[in-house]
């Protein structure tokens, strides 16, 4: 292609197949990881905002490859582009919720919330898998959150609804995760079958000197009778903030990092309970 140079020719080509074949190593480890189920769920704490209670937990999916942690930002797209997500996300779903019960079990009813991508939230077997996933653990619906993206929801609203509406008939949790980043309708927005709205880690940085996209958020969900989460939460001044904004729960680097499976239970078991 890049015929311009006998040198450049060459150059490109070595890159450009170093990338390839780098971009193939990692999908036959990511291949062969899916079918182990090798990967680990690390969770991170919401609080309640006013009493400080411990109100749930996120699951983040942690990939360890030849001792190195690989973020799952790096992963997970390649996931998605060969559809292996399908398999390691059935995977996530499964170990969540078998903590979860596990959990409330000890504790009293603790939502475990698991990120969802759009190509598990757009295969067919989605809801059934979610449901399956329930019975297999003895886990109410109620201790499962699902997270989606804004941008995942609104771009294939339509196509989703049916999708979602099984889900939140299941008793499943349904939250908008990243709020703010992408084009909601205000119209779906009130149709869609959502109870909590998680404000993006990007405005709630912007706390408290520039509130006013924290604050409409929060209005709004207010305004229809949403929960929110404040995602990203690193400083007592943002803290302070969102308590006073009427902001439901609290997550971030200031309460807990993701932690270990066992570290998440040892809170569970009192260490958060003021
Ligand atoms: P996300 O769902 O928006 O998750 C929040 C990310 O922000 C996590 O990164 C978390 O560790 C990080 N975080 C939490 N609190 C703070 C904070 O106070 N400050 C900062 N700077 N960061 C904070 P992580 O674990 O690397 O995950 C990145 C993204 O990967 C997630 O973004 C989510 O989109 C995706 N992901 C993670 N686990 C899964 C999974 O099991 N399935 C799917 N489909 N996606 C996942
Ligand atoms: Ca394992
Ligand atoms: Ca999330
Ligand atoms: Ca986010």
């Amino acid at each position: 292609a890049k015929a311009d140079g006998g040198g450049q020719f060459v150059f490109y080509t070595r890159e450009m197949t170093e990338r390839a074949m780098a971009r193939l190593r990692l999908e036959a480890s990511l291949r062969a990881a899916a079918e182990r189920h090798d990967f680990e769920l690390a969770y991170q704490p919401k609080i309640n905002a006013a009493s400080g209670r411990l109100t749930g937990f996120e699951a983040l999916i942690r990939w360890r490859l030849d001792g190195a942690l690989i973020p799952p930002m790096e992963f997970i797209p390649v996931a998605e582009d060969t559809g292996l997500i399908i398999e390691i996300g059935a995977w996530v779903l499964d170990e969540a919720c078998r903590t979860a019960t596990r959990w409330s079990l000890d504790h009293g009813p603790l939502p475990v919330a698991v990120n969802v991508s759009a190509r598990q939230l757009a295969d067919a077997g989605f809801a059934d898998l979610v449901e399956s996933t329930l019975r297999r653990n003895g886990t109410p619906a109620e201790l499962l959150e699902i997270e989606i993206t804004e941008t995942v929801i609104m771009k294939n609203v339509l196509h989703h609804l049916p999708t979602l509406n099984r889900l939140r008939a299941l008793g499943v949790r349904i939250a908008i995760d990243d709020f703010g980043t992408g084009y909601s309708s205000l119209a779906y927005l009130r149709q869609l079958p959502v109870d909590v709205l998680k404000i993006d880690r990007s405005f709630v940085n912007d706390l408290p000197h520039a509130p006013d996209i924290a604050s409409t958020v929060i209005a709004l969900a207010q305004r229809l009778m949403l929960s929110t989460v404040a995602e990203g939460v690193e400083t007592i001044e943002q803290q302070r903030w969102l308590a006073e904004a009427g902001c439901d729960s609290l997550q971030g680097y200031l309460i807990s990092r993701p932690v270990s499976a066992d570290a998440a239970e040892a809170m569970v078991m009192g260490a958060f309970a003021r």
